[in-house]
């Protein structure tokens, strides 16, 4: 297969597979027109965010994290925590060693002004580290970067779309340089910005990131008006800058609270690495859109990356590859908690069900051995796809699922509630136990849960609860599910 574990370098003289219009096309004036839309589509005057943002204090070391009852025994239990090596052990890399996407200047600084911004900015040189890394790891561009890049967009017998294997991919030293050309490209292409979320550091899954790839794909809901200007505009090239490849990424603020605030992410530097690695899986998610949208390929739908990814998403592959389960941060202003890890039928739904990410592996990216020559083998064992508890079937042996509380005579609604299990027990809140059943010896943990929670939705129905807030398993991709479950690997 001609593959090779070199470390990949800088394009030398490797011909990029197609020469696409990209920034060269754009002027100065489109640009700071195009720049001018997206500030405005990333809304950035939410007043209520800000003072958030500006307002609070640091959090004094004294203080008190306030978790949930589940949270409270996890945290008891040393599911948070573990013994670290010194500081000067885990990665930090400097502004020069990180790849050029990453550098300060593609950060916009309008939100918070310079001096935060760059404040923000040098709090998540951890996470900056990371991506650098997952994007240069060798056995990460075999595995997965050259597919999404170079994958031949196929439609199976069964209607998938997906990624075939291409032959650029047989070489694995040509594949990587022109990679890498292609990153430098998006470099020089793409900006972040931070978004304002309605919560300062909420605990919203869906609103982490987002990418736009050109002013065409800002939804009207953001900006109707100045789209509509733009559509509009007399200028013939009116279309040139809507639909010019000119990729955005937003990123929500709940990832600003705590790098503004550090000091609890000071005291608990386990807590700090399950906020770097949240912030950098958010970061690599949304770069996979925007380089599979460089490709500029005429079919503008998403591929599944991969045959066994069980939704076409590109950024979501990436989520799969990276950690076997799709994984959010659980945190609020005074603490920041675990990491939950859904499978692809719950990881959108709600009610659902999710384990707790364990720490060894959190910590273990961030080691600076990690990443040393010669340790591809060890990063394939150990880490990507490898949060393992997350995804076992019949199931983890921790877990949390949303139980429904009905309400009461006493006029209390019904809700529902998170319950800890452990080796199927319920554990925590501890009103729950005796109460609530968990899933029998052998059963498999997600059939157990489509049933549970199907009876518990249609009961919290007849009892009036809001519909609104209830998503089904498989949440909104129901319609991109072609294939049976059993055809599904
Ligand atoms: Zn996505």
């Amino acid at each position: 297969m001609g593959q090779s574990t070199s470390t990949p370098s800088k394009p030398q003289g490797w011909v990029t597979v197609a020469k696409k219009p990209r920034r060269g096309n754009l002027t100065d004036d489109d640009l700071k027109l195009i720049e001018d839309a997206y500030l405005d589509a990333f809304n950035l005057n939410n007043d209520e965010v800000l003072h958030h943002l500006n307002q609070e204090p640091d959090q004094p070391s004294t203080a008190v994290p306030v978790y949930s009852a589940v949270e409270e025994m996890l945290n008891n239990n040393g599911y948070f925590s573990m013994k670290l090596a010194p500081p000067s052990e885990y990665l930090q890399a400097t502004e020069a060693a990180l790849h050029p996407i990453l550098h300060f200047n593609n950060f916009d600084t309008k939100l918070l002004g310079e001096d935060r911004a760059r404040k923000a900015w040098e709090e998540m040189r951890p996470a900056l580290s990371l991506v650098s890394a997952w994007l240069s790891a060798p056995e990460a561009r075999r595995r997965f970067w050259h597919r999404l890049m170079f994958g031949v967009p196929t439609t199976d017998e069964t209607g998938n779309y997906y990624l075939a294997r291409s032959p650029l991919e047989d070489d694995f030293t040509g594949a990587s340089e022109t990679f890498s050309a292609e990153l430098d490209n998006l470099a020089h292409n793409l900006r972040f910005y931070w978004i304002p979320s309605n919560t300062p550091c909420g605990r919203s899954s869906t609103s982490q990131g987002i990418c736009f790839f050109n002013l065409k794909s800002i939804p009207d809901r953001f900006n109707k008006p100045l789209h509509d200007a733009l559509r509009t505009r007399s200028n013939p090239a009116a279309r040139k800058y809507l639909s010019a490849y000119a990729p955005r990424i937003g990123l929500s603020t709940i990832f600003l609270y705590h790098l503004l605030r550090p000091a609890l992410r000071r005291d608990d530097r386990c807590a700090d690495m399950r906020y770097q690695l949240a912030i950098a899986k958010t970061l690599c998610h949304e770069l996979c859109h925007a380089l599979y949208k460089s490709r500029l390929l005429p079919n503008t739908t998403e591929p599944h990356v991969f045959l066994r990814d069980q939704v076409p998403e590109v950024g979501l592959s990436f989520d799969f590859f990276l950690g076997g389960s799709r994984f959010d941060l659980r945190s609020g202003k005074s603490f920041i908690g675990r990491l939950d890890a859904r499978t692809w039928q719950f990881m959108l739904s709600y009610p659902r069900i999710g384990a707790p990410v364990p720490m060894e592996w959190v910590g273990l990216w961030f080691r600076k051995d990690t990443w040393e020559a010669g340790r591809e083998g060890f990063r394939e064992e150990t880490l990507w796809g490898k949060a393992p508890e997350a995804v076992g079937v019949p199931g983890p042996d921790v877990f949390i699922a949303h139980r429904y509380a009905p309400g009461n005579v006493a006029g209390e609604p019904g809700l529902f509630k998170e319950v800890l299990y452990v080796e199927r027990k319920v554990v925590a809140p501890v009103q729950a136990r005796g109460k609530v059943d968990g899933p029998g010896e052998g059963v498999a943990l997600e059939e157990w849960y489509a049933e549970v929670s199907r009876q518990e939705v249609e009961r919290a129905r007849a009892e009036g609860f809001d519909e609104e807030e209830l998503v089904g398993p498989w949440g909104g991709y129901e319609q991109s599910l072609t294939r049976s479950a059993s055809e599904r690997l």
